[in-house]
């Protein structure tokens, strides 16, 4: 019986999983190891009882004693805190979803390819922050990595059977969010709860932000650098509103293979889960006819400076990945907090950026995780810094 293990199963990717584990058979097909979540202690308690899983987790001390109510009789152990869920990481299991949100899932990650089994990675942060770091822990212990971003997930498909020099580009698509014909001075009062209404993907608040502000499409570009060791200017992204084509692969004599599926998760995890095997899915099949028209357009990096960002991590490389996903998730917070517009998260990750470029500190390649952590905690106290000089030159 195959073991799994869930981080972060109460967000939306968890929540995907949990259905498709239990499609499948629930407890009477996998054996569950280890359930992690933060403050939806009923529902972490509720998967865990379903699943029989050896152990239940919360990022927080202060609900370990809801979380313990909630599974007195079952004989599952529970723990809290980010320590614990460090040591849940290290409890073997066969396949390991990370989908907890923010750079909080690259230690779990990363704890988790030690026992070399297989990581279906929706924690697109880790790559972003520890990339070349992620790439050798996984082929030091001999664990197989597979990305779960729809995305990744569509490049990786589309690359199976070719020859990695015969790629000339590689291109992801973007929905352009719920802002895609917003003017710029529209786009000055964008609202919080406009930010979170995606048009095509049901997915967490702060991907969904991210989504809208591109900063999601910012962090795939670097996840693609980082999971496919593709040049950065072989890699493109291109705005395709109806989100039909996740990826398309171009090759050098001209011919181009595009991924396409519906705008629903559970199949880059489900092939995630049936890897190396194709297995059946629940999802809509797409009729064609119906959609009847694909259309694309370029991105346009001024209302949306976060790919331009991007481009220079990609090139920079080194701590560049840490410091602006750190960035990133400071300016969000204030966004969300009411505290700092829109389009100002975007330059507050700039000024960031630039201010740690001054100190010479983003380019050195992190050597170990504890690089990494060390440039995450530096960029969010210099983000905070720069969205404290953002509101006091309005
Ligand atoms: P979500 O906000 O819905 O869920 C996040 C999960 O992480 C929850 O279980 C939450 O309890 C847990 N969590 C939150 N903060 C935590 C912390 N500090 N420590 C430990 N656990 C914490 O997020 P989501 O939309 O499911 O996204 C999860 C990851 O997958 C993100 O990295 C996201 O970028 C990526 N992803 C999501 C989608 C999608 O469709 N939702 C698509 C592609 C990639
Ligand atoms: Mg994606």
């Amino acid at each position: 019986m195959r073991s799994i293990s869930i981080f972060g199963v109460t967000g939306s990717i968890g929540e995907n999983t949990f259905d498709l584990i239990m499609r499948g058979g629930g407890p009477a097909a996998y054996r569950t190891v280890a359930l992690t979540g933060a403050r939806n202690i009923k529902r972490l308690a509720e998967m865990a009882r379903a699943l029989d899983a050896e152990i239940a987790v919360t990022a927080h001390e202060e609900c370990l004693p809801d979380l313990r109510d909630a599974l007195a009789g079952s004989g599952i152990a529970c723990a809290a805190g980010q320590g614990a869920i460090a040591e849940a990481a290290d409890r073997p299991a066969d396949w390991v979803m990370s989908a907890i949100v923010g750079a909080a899932g690259l230690v779990p990650g990363m704890q988790a390819l030690r026992h070399g089994g297989t990581l279906a990675l929706a924690n697109k942060e880790s790559l972003v922050t520890a990339g070349p770091l992620l790439m050798a822990t996984a082929a030091k212990y001999g664990a197989t990595l597979l990305p779960v971003d729809s995305e990744h997930s569509a490049v990786f498909q589309a690359l199976l059977g070719e020859e990695k020099a015969a790629v000339e580009r590689v291109i992801i698509t973007a929905s352009g969010g719920p802002f895609r014909n917003f003017t710029l001075d529209q786009m000055r009062a964008i609202t919080l709860a406009q930010a979170v209404a995606h048009p095509n993907w049901s997915m967490g608040q702060r991907i969904s932000i991210d989504s809208a502000s591109m900063f999601n499409k910012a962090l795939e570009l670097i996840e693609t650098r980082e999971f496919f060791d593709f040049a950065p200017n072989q890699i493109e992204v291109i705005v395709h509103p109806q989100s039909i084509i996740h990826a398309l692969i171009g090759f050098c004599d001209g011919g181009i293979m595009a991924h396409l599926g519906p705008a629903d998760m559970r199949h880059a995890i489900g092939f995630a889960l049936h890897w190396p095997r194709r297995g059946p899915v629940p999802v809509e099949r797409l009729n064609l006819a119906r959609i009847a028209a694909l259309n694309f357009e370029a991105p346009d990096e001024t209302r949306f400076p976060a790919l331009r960002l991007a481009r220079d991590v990609m090139e920079t490389r080194g701590l560049s990945g840490a410091a602006f996903n750190a960035a990133k998730e400071i300016a969000l917070d204030h966004f969300i907090g009411g505290n700092l517009p829109f389009l100002a998260m975007a330059e507050v990750v700039e000024d960031t950026l630039s201010r740690l470029s001054r100190q010479n500190s983003l380019q050195i390649a992190a050597t170990a995780l504890e690089d990494v952590l060390g440039m995450d905690h530096l960029a969010r106290k210099t983000a905070a810094e720069a969205v404290k000089t953002w509101q006091q030159g309005r």
